[in-house]
């Protein structure tokens, strides 16, 4: 169980516990868990940790 807030960008659909895969945060290097996720609806495939969220910005 993760007490984390997920927080999507506008658009996206809620991810429910049940939904949550093993994504790991695509920042160089890093490996953390991907709460955070980025891209077109339908199209989410960047995932980023809390620390490195702000990468996956570019992808919006
Ligand atoms: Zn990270």
């Amino acid at each position: 169980m993760s007490d984390e807030p997920i927080k999507l960008p506008e658009g996206f659909a809620p991810v429910t516990a049940g939904g949550v895969r093993d994504h790991r945060c695509e920042h160089d290097g890093c490996g953390n868990w991907g709460g955070w996720g980025f891209g077109k609806p339908k199209h989410m495939s960047h995932w980023f940790c809390f620390e490195h969220r702000a990468d996956g910005e570019r992808f919006l």
